[in-house]
Protein backbone atom coordinates (compact mmCIF):
# COMPACT_ATOMS: atom_id res chain seq x y z
CA UNK A 1 0.00 0.00 0.00
CA UNK A 2 1.37 3.14 -0.79
CA UNK A 3 2.22 5.57 2.00
CA UNK A 4 0.42 8.43 2.65
CA UNK A 5 0.91 11.87 5.00
CA UNK A 6 -1.73 12.71 5.91
CA UNK A 7 -1.87 14.70 9.27
CA UNK A 8 -4.76 16.36 8.73
CA UNK A 9 -7.02 12.93 8.82
CA UNK A 10 -9.11 13.02 11.15
CA UNK A 11 -12.04 11.88 8.92
CA UNK A 12 -13.08 9.50 11.92
CA UNK A 13 -14.49 12.74 13.55
CA UNK A 14 -17.07 12.23 10.80
CA UNK A 15 -20.29 11.56 12.13
CA UNK A 16 -22.17 11.60 9.08
CA UNK A 17 -24.73 14.13 9.80
CA UNK A 18 -24.25 15.34 6.17
CA UNK A 19 -24.34 18.69 6.95
CA UNK A 20 -21.30 19.04 4.40
CA UNK A 21 -23.25 18.28 2.00
CA UNK A 22 -26.14 21.36 2.03
CA UNK A 23 -23.41 23.51 2.02
CA UNK A 24 -21.50 22.28 -0.93
CA UNK A 25 -22.07 24.52 -4.21
CA UNK A 26 -20.30 21.77 -6.58
CA UNK A 27 -22.36 19.11 -5.50
CA UNK A 28 -25.65 21.23 -5.75
CA UNK A 29 -24.63 22.10 -9.45
CA UNK A 30 -22.07 19.03 -11.31
CA UNK A 31 -23.84 15.58 -10.68
CA UNK A 32 -20.70 14.18 -11.61
CA UNK A 33 -19.28 15.35 -8.00
CA UNK A 34 -20.07 12.64 -5.32
CA UNK A 35 -19.74 15.33 -2.61
CA UNK A 36 -17.51 16.38 0.70
CA UNK A 37 -18.81 13.36 2.45
CA UNK A 38 -18.09 10.75 0.09
CA UNK A 39 -15.05 12.56 -1.61
CA UNK A 40 -13.58 13.54 1.72
CA UNK A 41 -13.95 11.05 4.84
CA UNK A 42 -16.08 8.12 3.20
CA UNK A 43 -13.56 7.70 0.49
CA UNK A 44 -10.51 8.18 2.68
CA UNK A 45 -11.49 5.09 4.19
CA UNK A 46 -10.80 3.62 1.33
CA UNK A 47 -8.29 5.03 0.41
CA UNK A 48 -6.34 4.35 3.26
CA UNK A 49 -6.88 0.42 2.19
CA UNK A 50 -6.03 0.89 -1.14
CA UNK A 51 -5.02 3.52 -3.48
CA UNK A 52 -7.18 2.16 -6.50
CA UNK A 53 -10.17 3.41 -4.76
CA UNK A 54 -9.14 7.46 -5.32
CA UNK A 55 -11.58 8.52 -8.01
CA UNK A 56 -11.08 11.29 -10.77
CA UNK A 57 -13.88 13.06 -9.58
CA UNK A 58 -12.37 14.78 -6.91
CA UNK A 59 -10.53 17.41 -9.30
CA UNK A 60 -14.16 18.94 -9.41
CA UNK A 61 -13.78 20.12 -5.47
CA UNK A 62 -13.06 23.85 -5.71
CA UNK A 63 -11.60 23.98 -2.46
CA UNK A 64 -14.00 26.62 -1.24
CA UNK A 65 -13.73 24.71 2.29
CA UNK A 66 -17.12 26.30 2.55
CA UNK A 67 -17.68 22.08 3.61
CA UNK A 68 -15.08 22.41 6.74
CA UNK A 69 -16.65 25.98 8.00
CA UNK A 70 -19.94 23.86 8.14
CA UNK A 71 -18.77 20.50 9.88
CA UNK A 72 -19.50 20.39 13.64
CA UNK A 73 -16.99 17.69 13.76
CA UNK A 74 -13.89 19.71 12.47
CA UNK A 75 -13.49 17.61 9.65
CA UNK A 76 -10.95 19.13 7.54
CA UNK A 77 -12.64 17.98 4.40
CA UNK A 78 -10.80 20.05 1.94
CA UNK A 79 -7.60 18.87 2.99
CA UNK A 80 -8.62 14.99 3.13
CA UNK A 81 -9.97 15.66 -0.91
CA UNK A 82 -6.55 18.17 -1.29
CA UNK A 83 -4.59 16.02 0.31
CA UNK A 84 -5.96 12.50 -1.82
CA UNK A 85 -5.26 14.37 -5.18
CA UNK A 86 -1.79 15.18 -3.99
CA UNK A 87 -0.88 11.85 -3.00
CA UNK A 88 -2.89 9.61 -6.04
CA UNK A 89 -3.83 12.34 -9.35
CA UNK A 90 0.12 11.47 -11.14
CA UNK A 91 -0.66 12.86 -14.31
CA UNK A 92 1.62 15.96 -15.14
CA UNK A 93 -0.38 19.08 -15.23
CA UNK A 94 -1.76 20.19 -19.05
CA UNK A 95 -0.13 23.38 -20.37
CA UNK A 96 -3.06 25.25 -19.71
CA UNK A 97 -2.69 24.30 -15.87
CA UNK A 98 1.00 25.04 -15.66
CA UNK A 99 -0.22 28.38 -17.72
CA UNK A 100 -2.72 29.49 -15.25
CA UNK A 101 -1.06 28.51 -12.19
CA UNK A 102 2.54 30.04 -12.91
CA UNK A 103 1.55 33.63 -11.90
CA UNK A 104 4.95 34.76 -10.92
CA UNK A 105 6.43 33.30 -14.73
CA UNK A 106 3.81 34.69 -16.90
CA UNK A 107 3.26 37.99 -14.87
CA UNK A 108 6.68 39.74 -15.83
CA UNK A 109 6.42 38.39 -19.35
CA UNK A 110 3.24 39.94 -19.68
CA UNK A 111 3.69 43.02 -17.83
CA UNK A 112 6.46 43.57 -20.46
CA UNK A 113 4.44 43.76 -23.04
CA UNK A 114 1.28 44.31 -21.20
CA UNK A 115 -0.78 47.14 -24.23
CA UNK A 116 0.14 43.59 -26.49
CA UNK A 117 -1.19 41.24 -24.52
CA UNK A 118 -4.64 43.01 -22.75
CA UNK A 119 -5.35 43.43 -26.21
CA UNK A 120 -4.20 40.51 -27.91
CA UNK A 121 -6.39 38.60 -24.90
CA UNK A 122 -9.52 40.50 -25.61
CA UNK A 123 -9.65 39.62 -28.97
CA UNK A 124 -12.62 36.86 -29.97
CA UNK A 125 -10.55 35.03 -32.38
CA UNK A 126 -7.49 34.61 -29.73
CA UNK A 127 -9.85 33.40 -27.38
CA UNK A 128 -11.54 31.15 -29.63
CA UNK A 129 -8.30 29.54 -29.83
CA UNK A 130 -7.36 29.33 -26.87
CA UNK A 131 -10.53 27.43 -26.25
CA UNK A 132 -10.05 24.85 -29.23
CA UNK A 133 -6.12 24.47 -28.14
CA UNK A 134 -5.51 24.96 -24.46
CA UNK A 135 -8.72 24.65 -23.13
CA UNK A 136 -9.21 28.03 -21.55
CA UNK A 137 -12.96 28.41 -22.19
CA UNK A 138 -14.02 31.17 -24.55
CA UNK A 139 -16.75 33.18 -23.17
CA UNK A 140 -14.30 34.23 -19.61
CA UNK A 141 -12.74 37.49 -19.47
CA UNK A 142 -9.04 37.64 -18.84
CA UNK A 143 -7.38 39.55 -16.46
CA UNK A 144 -5.71 42.44 -17.69
CA UNK A 145 -1.73 43.27 -16.90
CA UNK A 146 -0.24 45.84 -15.88
CA UNK A 147 2.27 48.14 -17.45
CA UNK A 148 5.07 48.04 -14.77
CA UNK A 149 4.93 45.90 -11.80
CA UNK A 150 3.84 47.31 -7.92
CA UNK A 151 7.49 46.15 -7.12
CA UNK A 152 8.97 48.68 -10.04
CA UNK A 153 6.36 51.55 -8.79
CA UNK A 154 7.88 50.75 -5.05
CA UNK A 155 11.52 51.02 -5.42
CA UNK A 156 10.97 54.43 -7.45
CA UNK A 157 8.44 56.11 -5.51
CA UNK A 158 8.07 54.85 -2.04
CA UNK A 159 10.89 53.06 -0.62
CA UNK A 160 13.11 55.79 0.76
CA UNK A 161 10.31 57.42 2.72
CA UNK A 162 9.22 54.36 4.50
CA UNK A 163 12.24 54.38 7.63
CA UNK A 164 10.74 57.66 8.54
CA UNK A 165 7.58 55.64 9.96
CA UNK A 166 7.38 54.98 13.73
CA UNK A 167 6.63 51.52 12.88
CA UNK A 168 7.41 48.67 10.50
CA UNK A 169 5.90 45.80 8.66
CA UNK A 170 6.32 43.65 5.60
CA UNK A 171 4.06 43.59 2.65
CA UNK A 172 3.39 40.34 1.20
CA UNK A 173 1.63 41.73 -2.07
CA UNK A 174 1.14 38.94 -3.60
CA UNK A 175 1.09 38.14 -7.47
CA UNK A 176 -2.10 40.22 -8.24
CA UNK A 177 -1.14 43.36 -7.24
CA UNK A 178 2.39 43.07 -8.49
CA UNK A 179 1.23 42.20 -12.35
CA UNK A 180 -2.00 42.79 -12.41
CA UNK A 181 -3.51 45.54 -10.13
CA UNK A 182 -0.39 47.84 -8.76
CA UNK A 183 -3.05 50.33 -7.25
CA UNK A 184 -4.15 47.85 -4.64
CA UNK A 185 -0.44 48.05 -3.67
CA UNK A 186 -0.37 52.31 -3.78
CA UNK A 187 -3.61 52.11 -2.09
CA UNK A 188 -2.13 49.79 0.55
CA UNK A 189 1.05 51.63 1.24
CA UNK A 190 -0.85 54.97 1.15
CA UNK A 191 -3.39 53.64 3.95
CA UNK A 192 -0.18 51.90 6.42
CA UNK A 193 1.68 55.59 6.01
CA UNK A 194 -1.21 57.21 6.93
CA UNK A 195 -1.75 55.01 10.17
CA UNK A 196 2.22 55.81 11.09
CA UNK A 197 3.48 52.21 9.30
CA UNK A 198 6.26 52.43 6.81
CA UNK A 199 6.13 49.67 4.10
CA UNK A 200 9.05 47.45 3.67
CA UNK A 201 8.77 44.48 0.65
CA UNK A 202 10.25 41.34 1.08
CA UNK A 203 12.39 39.01 -1.77
CA UNK A 204 8.50 36.89 -1.83
CA UNK A 205 7.04 34.49 -4.45
CA UNK A 206 3.95 33.42 -5.49
CA UNK A 207 1.74 31.93 -2.26
CA UNK A 208 1.28 28.87 -4.44
CA UNK A 209 -2.70 28.53 -4.27
CA UNK A 210 -2.87 28.20 -7.72
CA UNK A 211 -0.09 25.23 -8.13
CA UNK A 212 -1.29 23.67 -5.19
CA UNK A 213 -4.68 22.97 -7.05
CA UNK A 214 -3.11 22.62 -10.55
CA UNK A 215 -1.06 19.43 -9.29
CA UNK A 216 2.36 21.62 -9.19
CA UNK A 217 3.12 20.19 -5.75
CA UNK A 218 7.33 20.40 -5.97
CA UNK A 219 7.11 24.08 -7.31
CA UNK A 220 4.52 25.03 -4.69
CA UNK A 221 6.81 23.10 -1.89
CA UNK A 222 9.77 24.88 -3.27
CA UNK A 223 7.75 28.84 -3.18
CA UNK A 224 6.70 27.71 0.58
CA UNK A 225 9.92 26.86 2.01
CA UNK A 226 11.62 30.19 0.24
CA UNK A 227 8.40 32.15 1.65
CA UNK A 228 8.63 30.84 5.30
CA UNK A 229 12.60 31.82 5.04
CA UNK A 230 11.54 35.19 3.86
CA UNK A 231 9.31 35.76 6.58
CA UNK A 232 11.66 34.45 9.35
CA UNK A 233 14.05 36.73 8.07
CA UNK A 234 11.13 39.91 8.54
CA UNK A 235 10.52 38.61 11.98
CA UNK A 236 14.18 38.66 13.01
CA UNK A 237 14.34 42.48 11.91
CA UNK A 238 11.18 43.03 13.97
CA UNK A 239 8.69 43.20 11.40
CA UNK A 240 5.19 40.91 10.85
CA UNK A 241 4.08 40.36 7.68
CA UNK A 242 0.54 42.21 6.57
CA UNK A 243 -1.09 40.28 3.81
CA UNK A 244 -3.76 41.68 1.29
CA UNK A 245 -4.87 38.69 -0.74
CA UNK A 246 -7.61 36.29 1.22
CA UNK A 247 -6.47 33.12 -0.94
CA UNK A 248 -2.71 34.04 -0.08
CA UNK A 249 -3.60 34.19 2.99
CA UNK A 250 -4.87 31.30 3.62
CA UNK A 251 -2.44 29.86 1.95
CA UNK A 252 0.44 30.73 3.74
CA UNK A 253 -1.18 29.80 7.16
CA UNK A 254 -3.11 26.70 6.48
CA UNK A 255 -1.80 25.26 3.42
CA UNK A 256 1.61 24.99 3.94
CA UNK A 257 1.86 23.12 7.34
CA UNK A 258 -1.41 20.81 6.01
CA UNK A 259 -0.67 20.00 2.39
CA UNK A 260 3.10 21.27 1.61
CA UNK A 261 4.39 19.65 5.20
CA UNK A 262 6.52 22.98 5.64
CA UNK A 263 6.59 24.51 9.09
CA UNK A 264 5.17 28.12 9.28
CA UNK A 265 4.73 27.22 13.26
CA UNK A 266 7.45 30.12 14.53
CA UNK A 267 6.23 32.86 12.38
CA UNK A 268 2.62 32.25 11.57
CA UNK A 269 1.54 34.28 15.10
CA UNK A 270 3.20 37.33 12.66
CA UNK A 271 1.33 36.95 9.79
CA UNK A 272 -1.96 39.26 9.68
CA UNK A 273 -4.26 40.02 6.74
CA UNK A 274 -4.54 43.58 6.93
CA UNK A 275 -8.42 44.02 7.85
CA UNK A 276 -7.95 42.45 11.38
CA UNK A 277 -4.31 44.76 11.37
CA UNK A 278 -5.97 47.70 10.99
CA UNK A 279 -9.20 47.14 12.71
CA UNK A 280 -7.09 46.48 15.94
CA UNK A 281 -5.00 49.54 15.55
CA UNK A 282 -8.05 51.64 15.61
CA UNK A 283 -9.78 50.02 18.53
CA UNK A 284 -6.99 50.36 20.81
CA UNK A 285 -6.51 53.88 19.82
CA UNK A 286 -3.68 53.79 18.46
CA UNK A 287 -4.62 55.25 15.69
CA UNK A 288 -7.65 58.08 15.23
CA UNK A 289 -9.15 57.69 11.59
CA UNK A 290 -10.71 60.92 9.68
CA UNK A 291 -12.97 60.43 7.40
CA UNK A 292 -13.34 62.25 3.89
CA UNK A 293 -16.26 64.94 4.35
CA UNK A 294 -18.72 64.38 1.59
CA UNK A 295 -17.29 60.97 0.93
CA UNK A 296 -20.16 58.42 -0.46
CA UNK A 297 -20.97 54.89 -1.44
CA UNK A 298 -23.55 52.24 -1.18
CA UNK A 299 -21.64 48.95 -1.06
CA UNK A 300 -22.23 45.45 -0.79
CA UNK A 301 -20.04 43.27 0.68
CA UNK A 302 -19.28 39.82 -0.60
CA UNK A 303 -17.38 37.30 1.97
CA UNK A 304 -14.86 35.42 0.02
CA UNK A 305 -15.18 31.74 1.01
CA UNK A 306 -11.27 31.65 2.24
CA UNK A 307 -12.63 34.75 4.42
CA UNK A 308 -15.20 32.53 5.74
CA UNK A 309 -13.11 29.93 6.42
CA UNK A 310 -10.56 32.04 8.63
CA UNK A 311 -13.17 33.75 10.51
CA UNK A 312 -12.16 37.08 9.43
CA UNK A 313 -14.87 38.70 7.66
CA UNK A 314 -16.01 40.33 11.04
CA UNK A 315 -13.06 42.77 11.06
CA UNK A 316 -13.51 43.53 7.59
CA UNK A 317 -17.62 44.81 8.06
CA UNK A 318 -16.53 46.77 11.47
CA UNK A 319 -13.77 48.60 8.85
CA UNK A 320 -16.60 49.69 6.18
CA UNK A 321 -19.34 50.24 9.39
CA UNK A 322 -16.46 53.35 10.94
CA UNK A 323 -17.18 54.78 7.50
CA UNK A 324 -19.69 57.64 7.86
CA UNK A 325 -20.56 57.86 3.55
CA UNK A 326 -20.73 54.04 3.53
CA UNK A 327 -24.07 52.58 3.14
CA UNK A 328 -23.60 48.51 3.73
CA UNK A 329 -25.41 45.81 2.16
CA UNK A 330 -24.55 42.06 3.72
CA UNK A 331 -24.46 40.33 0.75
CA UNK A 332 -25.91 36.55 2.01
CA UNK A 333 -22.90 33.97 1.77
CA UNK A 334 -22.66 32.92 -1.53
CA UNK A 335 -19.84 30.90 -3.61
CA UNK A 336 -18.73 33.14 -6.55
CA UNK A 337 -17.88 29.98 -8.56
CA UNK A 338 -14.52 31.07 -10.02
CA UNK A 339 -12.17 29.14 -7.68
CA UNK A 340 -9.30 30.93 -8.64
CA UNK A 341 -8.11 28.69 -11.74
CA UNK A 342 -11.10 26.70 -11.74
CA UNK A 343 -13.64 28.83 -13.64
CA UNK A 344 -11.52 29.56 -16.73
CA UNK A 345 -11.30 25.81 -17.61
CA UNK A 346 -13.23 25.30 -20.03
CA UNK A 347 -14.58 21.70 -18.67
CA UNK A 348 -15.80 23.98 -15.25
CA UNK A 349 -16.79 27.03 -17.02
CA UNK A 350 -20.99 26.62 -16.58
CA UNK A 351 -20.36 24.76 -13.16
CA UNK A 352 -18.85 28.14 -12.46
CA UNK A 353 -21.34 30.28 -13.69
CA UNK A 354 -24.39 28.18 -12.21
CA UNK A 355 -22.16 28.46 -8.68
CA UNK A 356 -22.21 32.23 -8.90
CA UNK A 357 -25.43 32.79 -10.03
CA UNK A 358 -27.31 33.29 -6.68
CA UNK A 359 -24.67 36.13 -5.63
CA UNK A 360 -25.07 37.67 -9.06
CA UNK A 361 -27.95 37.99 -8.37
CA UNK A 362 -27.65 39.56 -4.96
CA UNK A 363 -25.74 42.01 -6.13
CA UNK A 364 -28.14 42.88 -8.60
CA UNK A 365 -31.20 43.48 -6.36
CA UNK A 366 -28.77 45.12 -3.56
CA UNK A 367 -27.95 47.97 -6.60
CA UNK A 368 -24.15 49.26 -5.18
CA UNK A 369 -22.13 51.44 -6.34
CA UNK A 370 -19.43 48.71 -6.39
CA UNK A 371 -18.93 45.62 -4.32
CA UNK A 372 -16.25 45.13 -1.45
CA UNK A 373 -14.40 41.93 -1.47
CA UNK A 374 -10.91 41.10 -0.08
CA UNK A 375 -10.39 38.17 -3.56
CA UNK A 376 -8.86 39.51 -6.68
CA UNK A 377 -10.35 36.13 -8.44
CA UNK A 378 -13.89 36.73 -6.77
CA UNK A 379 -13.29 40.44 -8.11
CA UNK A 380 -12.96 39.52 -11.76
CA UNK A 381 -15.61 36.95 -11.89
CA UNK A 382 -18.48 39.28 -10.36
CA UNK A 383 -17.27 41.90 -12.29
CA UNK A 384 -17.51 39.97 -15.66
CA UNK A 385 -20.90 38.50 -14.43
CA UNK A 386 -22.57 41.35 -13.27
CA UNK A 387 -20.86 44.57 -14.81
CA UNK A 388 -20.48 45.99 -11.15
CA UNK A 389 -17.40 47.10 -10.18
CA UNK A 390 -15.34 45.34 -7.10
CA UNK A 391 -12.46 47.05 -4.78
CA UNK A 392 -10.84 45.79 -2.67
CA UNK A 393 -11.18 47.24 1.23
CA UNK A 394 -7.93 48.71 1.50
CA UNK A 395 -8.56 50.68 -1.85
CA UNK A 396 -12.03 51.98 -0.16
CA UNK A 397 -10.42 52.66 2.81
CA UNK A 398 -7.70 54.62 0.62
CA UNK A 399 -10.37 56.94 -0.69
CA UNK A 400 -12.51 57.31 2.22
CA UNK A 401 -10.17 58.35 4.69
CA UNK A 402 -8.52 61.76 4.56
CA UNK A 403 -4.67 60.16 4.99
CA UNK A 404 -3.13 63.42 5.94
CA UNK A 405 -5.30 64.00 8.65
CA UNK A 406 -5.30 60.66 10.27
CA UNK A 407 -3.55 60.67 13.54
CA UNK A 408 -1.29 57.59 14.99
CA UNK A 409 -0.38 57.85 18.85
CA UNK A 410 2.40 55.96 18.53
S1 LIG B 1 -14.20 22.41 -0.56
FE1 LIG B 1 -16.04 23.33 -1.48
S2 LIG B 1 -16.30 22.22 -3.44
FE2 LIG B 1 -14.88 21.01 -2.19
S3 LIG B 1 -16.18 19.53 -1.13
FE3 LIG B 1 -15.95 21.29 0.24
S4 LIG B 1 -17.71 22.59 -0.18
FE4 LIG B 1 -17.54 21.16 -1.90
S1 LIG C 1 -20.39 17.77 8.11
FE1 LIG C 1 -18.61 16.80 9.04
S2 LIG C 1 -19.46 15.26 10.41
FE2 LIG C 1 -21.12 15.85 9.01
S3 LIG C 1 -20.97 14.35 7.31
FE3 LIG C 1 -19.76 16.13 6.70
S4 LIG C 1 -17.65 15.58 7.39
FE4 LIG C 1 -19.07 14.21 8.47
Amino acid sequence: MQERNISQGNFEQCQKCSLCETVCPVMANNPAYAGPKRSGPDGERYRLKNGIFFDDSLKYCLNCKRCEVACPSGVRIADLIQQARIDFEHKAPKLRDMMLASTDQVGPLASAFAPIANFALGLKPVKGLLDVTIGVDRHRTLPKYASGTFVQWFRKNAAAAQQAYPRQISYFHGCYANFNYPQLGKDFVAVMNAFGIGVNLMDERCCGVAKIANGMIPAAMRDARHNVEVFRDSVAAGRDIVTVSTSCTMTILEEYPELLKVDNSDVMGHISLVEPYLYKLIASGAVKPVWKEGWKARVAYHAPCHQERMGLSIFTLELLRMIPGLVLVELESNCCGIAGTYGFKKENYEVSQKIGKPLFDSIAAAAPDFVACECETCKWQIEMSTGVPVKNPVSILAEALDLEKTEYLF
